[in-house]
Parts: C-alpha cells; sequence; structure tokens
C-alpha cells in the first residue's frame, strides 16, 4: 500500500539537499516509519526526511520505531557494506599506502583510490545529521545510547565494532567478543591486539587464552 508523504523534518538551510543518515547529496525523502504498520509503534508523529538512493534501501528493509533508530539501522547497514574500504585505514596509514612497495597495474589502481574510498565510507558512517525538529519542536530522543567509537570510526554499538574487526584482520569468530566481556569496553584496543595474535585457535586454546587473561586481570 503506498501512502502519501508525511510532514518534512526542519532542515536547516545549509543542509538543504542532503541525506540525513549520510551526508551526501540527496533530493529523495522517505517517510518514517517506512512501513504504515508501525506508525502506531513511533515514538513521534510520522515524518519525511531526506534521503540518498542507497541510504533509502536500507531504511525501507528497516523495522524501526523512531527517526534516531533508523539512523542506527542505516548507519550499522554502512558499516556492514563497506567492511572493506574501512578496514583499509585499519590496515594501512596514508604514509605506507604511498610508500609501500607493491608493484603492478592493479595494486598501482589500489593505492590511487584506496585511501580516498576509506575516507568517504568513514566520514559517511560518522556523520551524524542535525538536531531533528518538526515544526520547530524538537524530537524526543528515545535512547540515550550514543555508540561506540573505535580508531576514529562510530559504531552504532560495541558489538558491531566487534562485528567489524573480526570480518577486517579475519579474528576468530568468538575470541573477540569474550575478550570484550571480559575486559570491557575501554580495553578494546587491547582485545584487539590479543585477537590478532591468535588467529587460528582450537576451543581448547581460546579457553586457555580467556583463563590467563582473567587471571592476570584478577591479580591486578
Ligand atoms: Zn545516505
Amino acid at each position: 500500500m503506498s501512502v502519501d508523504k508525511y510532514p518534512e523534518i526542519d532542515i536547516p538551510f545549509d543542509v538543504r539537499y542532503t541525506c540525513l543518515f549520510c551526508g551526501e547529496p540527496s533530493d529523495e525523502t522517505v517517510n518514517i516509519p517506512f512501513s504504515v504498520d508501525d506508525i502506531n509503534k513511533t515514538s513521534h508523529s510520522p515524518l519525511s526526511v531526506p534521503v540518498c538512493i542507497e541510504c533509502q534501501s536500507f531504511v525501507k528493509k528497516a523495522r524501526c520505531h523512531s527517526v534516531y533508530q533508523y539512523q542506527k539501522a542505516v548507519k550499522a547497514a554502512l558499516t556492514r557494506k563497506y567492511q572493506k574500504a574501512l578496514s583499509i585505514g585499519s590496515n594501512w596509514t596514508e604514509q605506507e599506502l604511498q610508500e609501500s612497495e607493491f608493484e603492478g597495474a592493479a595494486f598501482e589502481g589500489f593505492k590511487r583510490s584506496a585511501w580516498m574510498m576509506y575516507t568517504i565510507a568513514k566520514e559517511r558512517i560518522n556523520y551524524t545529521g542535525w538536531t531533528l525538529c518538526l515544526d520547530g519542536i524538537p524530537l524526543v530522543a528515545d535512547d540515550e545510547n550514543s555508540g561506540f567509537e573505535f580508531d576514529g570510526t562510530r559504531f552504532v554499538s560495541v558489538d558491531h565494532a566487534v562485528e567489524h574487526y573480526i570480518k577486517t584482520f579475519h579474528l576468530d569468530a568468538l575470541l573477540l567478543p569474550e575478550l570484550v566481556k571480559l575486559l570491557g569496553e575501554e580495553k578494546f584496543s587491547y582485545a584487539i591486539r590479543v585477537s590478532r595474535l591468535y588467529l587460528s585457535i582450537s576451543a581448547v586454546e581460546r579457553a586457555e587464552i580467556l583463563a590467563d587473561i582473567a587471571e592476570s586481570l584478577s591479580e591486578v
């Protein structure tokens, strides 16, 4: 069933024609909630927001109950889709990439475009939009959790960061989440470093590593 466009959210002058979700230029809009079935569950009145074509496709697949939840769902989808581009910044610095001695046409092409792809993906994922108002009245935020930042990228949650770095560094899928649980979010960087030391491990080895870390924590 198609519905008419809902009232448009307030758009500051300097961000006219900008996707609310990723900051790319846009002249499309999308209804929030996207499905009319979700209107009664949504924490604010139905509204429409500017969106780029790509983010629109993510909005259409999500079932959320506020524009803030849609922002998180789109960010999570972008992080997944651009995992490879984002991983360039984890695996290289711009200078290393320039100075790397890999030869060949394929790698030259990669060098030229890789850092740009990384920068664009990171900027889109880190984009936070603007203060959301409808007819001058701010929309009440329904969730105080503002995500998790690591190495310059803001993730929707620690779980999404864990998922991202498992793919980026080909880490053991069970070790990193267990380490983060054990060490806490503040030691995320340490959890990654430990995980990168143990890339292919058995269940027994994994249990031993975790037991060692737990023991060293209890000694502090
Ligand atoms: Zn977008």
